[in-house]
């Protein structure tokens, strides 16, 4: 039997014309949320992201500010412009486009941001309040990834649940959204042994590992949610086109519910962004 395909497009469809009424309510008491969008050299990738980030804060009504740079701008620069923003009222979020180029010191730069504004959650005190469980702002994707299977009846708790990948912005967060939720979590990562053998134990597989169609369906246990929020490219001559970490057709024979690439996990991060942005705009107007 075929697996259902959680169609993440139309659920961020949904939460984004949910926010429309949140953002009109806060410009007519004069609290127009606005993000700030800080873009460090020409990364194509980076460039798109920006764009698309953008352009959804329009659609809702967001005020945005896109900051460009050059590749080789000085980092006080950057971080003298993120002292301005922290100061700004009319800015409730901060988010710094990642990667950005090696004379940074990333987390020093993140570390800049006023963690009440820190809206993609990369702060150290607000990766801290989520290990407390205790979240102020949740990093955008996994928080999309949460929302998904809270649409779709799924319960994490008391179920067995499997992050491959332990990337600070991905997998950690994943983690313990999980754990926060109830299920008994596994963490997989390059120096796992028998990756396949934790896989396959998992009622919930989370696969974030940047590798086209990593997990087979032998890695699967049949029945199994299958959340796959890798984006890749494929090489020009298997069609360039975008493509899972998880390999869709086979694993969707044996998953119960799966998310595709594209139109899964992808729309719900940017989703999950204009959401921690609203909602640290209403926090100010409460205060
Ligand atoms: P990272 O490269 O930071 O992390 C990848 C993780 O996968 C690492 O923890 C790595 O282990 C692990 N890994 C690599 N190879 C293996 C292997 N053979 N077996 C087991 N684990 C392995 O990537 P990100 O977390 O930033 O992103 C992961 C994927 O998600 C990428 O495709 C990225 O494009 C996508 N992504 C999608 C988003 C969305 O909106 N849908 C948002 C962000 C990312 P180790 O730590 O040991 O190196």
């Amino acid at each position: 039997m075929s697996a259902h395909a959680i169609d993440g497009k139309t659920l961020a469809e949904g939460l984004r014309a949910s926010f429309k009424a949140r953002v009109a309510a806060l410009a007519a008491r004069g609290r127009r949320p606005g993000l700030a969008v800080i873009l460090v050299g020409e990364d194509p990738a980076s460039q798109v992201y920006v764009r698309n980030k953008v352009a959804a804060c329009e659609a809702v009504g967001l005020f945005s500010e896109k900051i460009v740079y050059p590749a080789d701008v000085e980092p006080a620069t950057v971080l003298a412009r993120i002292a301005d923003l922290n100061a700004d009222p009319k800015i409730h979020g901060i988010l710094v486009q990642l990667p950005l180029p090696r004379h940074f010191d990333e987390k020093a730069v993140l570390e800049a941001i006023a963690p009440e504004k820190d809206v993609d959650g990369f702060h150290a005190e607000n990766v801290g309040a989520l290990a407390q469980g205790n979240p102020r702002f949740i990093p955008c994707t996994p928080y999309g990834v949460m929302k998904m299977l809270e649409a779709n009846g799924v319960d994490p708790a008391g179920k067995e649940a499997v992050v491959i990948g332990r990337s600070n912005i991905v997998g950690k967060p994943m983690a313990l959204l999980l754990i926060n939720a109830g299920a008994t979590v596994t963490v997989c990562h390059s120096r796992t042994r028998e990756l396949a053998a934790h896989t396959r134990r998992a009622d919930i597989l989370v696969a974030a590992v940047g590798k086209p169609r990593f997990v087979t369906a032998g890695m699967v246990k049949p029945g199994a949610v299958v959340i796959d929020v890798g984006i890749n490219r494929l090489p020009p001559e298997e069609g360039g086109k975008l493509c899972g970490d998880v390999d869709f057709a086979g694993v969707r024979e044996v998953a119960s519910l799966i998310t595709p690439v594209p139109g899964g996990v992808g729309p719900m991060t940017i989703t999950m962004l204009l959401a921690n942005t609203v909602e640290a705009a209403e926090r100010e107007a409460g205060r």
